[in-house]
């Protein structure tokens, strides 16, 4: 196990544990826009993940979140299981095998994050994770080239930023379009999540 692996499964396990400690939160988001299970579903990836934890730590870093995106897929119904899985997957395959630069992960979460567009059928501005995840992808990767702990308090940011957009956006995406004009003011629940994973893997790479 190298440095990146090492690093992989400790981001991994923060986030396993976080998902977990925010079900009951990310349940009761759900609850006022649509179904109330976004933090089960997010939870159950999370314990998806941890029971194949063994077979994910000797992989390579883009072995291991394909495979990662793949038990994600398999294992979560709802909207957010295929699109979290599809994140997952996309950002193994848009790195290259072998040493990786920041600037590679930072392309490799824009194509991710198109991917998940693509399987979504969605778009920024519809009020979804994608308003989290856009925004952090771009900033990220345009920030990429200063240092390195500048580039991470981009994407954080950037997370923070999109989600707070978000809030006063009109579903038109998801469960949450039935609501229609009542989901303006509320906090998307995949849009959170996306920001407290974003804010997550910045932190625990800024350490
Ligand atoms: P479900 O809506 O099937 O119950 P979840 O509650 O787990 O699934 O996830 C809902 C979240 O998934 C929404 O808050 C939204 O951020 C995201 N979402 C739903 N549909 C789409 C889509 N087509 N594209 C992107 N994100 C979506
Ligand atoms: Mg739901
Ligand atoms: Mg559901």
């Amino acid at each position: 196990q190298d440095a990146t692996q090492a690093t992989a499964l400790a981001i991994l396990d923060a986030l396993c544990a976080r998902l977990i400690e925010a079900e009951a939160e990310l349940n009761a988001l759900d609850r006022a826009v649509g179904d109330g299970d976004h933090g089960h579903n997010l939870a159950r990836a999370a314990n998806a993940l941890l029971a194949i934890r063994d077979e994910l730590a000797p992989l390579s870093v883009p072995e291991m979140l394909k495979r990662a995106g793949k038990a994600v897929v398999m294992s979560v119904g709802g909207a957010s299981g295929p699109l979290y899985g599809t994140l997952l997957l996309e950002q193994g395959k848009g790195l290259p095998e072998g040493e990786a630069s920041r600037a590679d992960w930072a392309r490799a979460f824009t194509l991710a994050v198109e991917g998940v567009a693509r399987r979504g059928k969605s778009a920024e501005g519809e009020k979804t994770m994608l308003d989290v995840l856009g925004p952090a992808a771009r900033a990220f990767e345009g920030a990429v080239d200063q240092d390195f702990a500048s580039a991470l308090a981009a994407l954080s940011q950037a997370a923070v930023d999109g989600h707070l957009h978000c809030r006063g956006l009109h579903a038109s995406r998801g469960r949450a379009a039935y609501v229609g004009e009542r989901s303006v003011g509320q906090d998307d629940p995949g849009a959170t999540t996306a920001m407290i994973c974003v804010q997550l893997v910045a932190a625990k790479l800024a350490e």
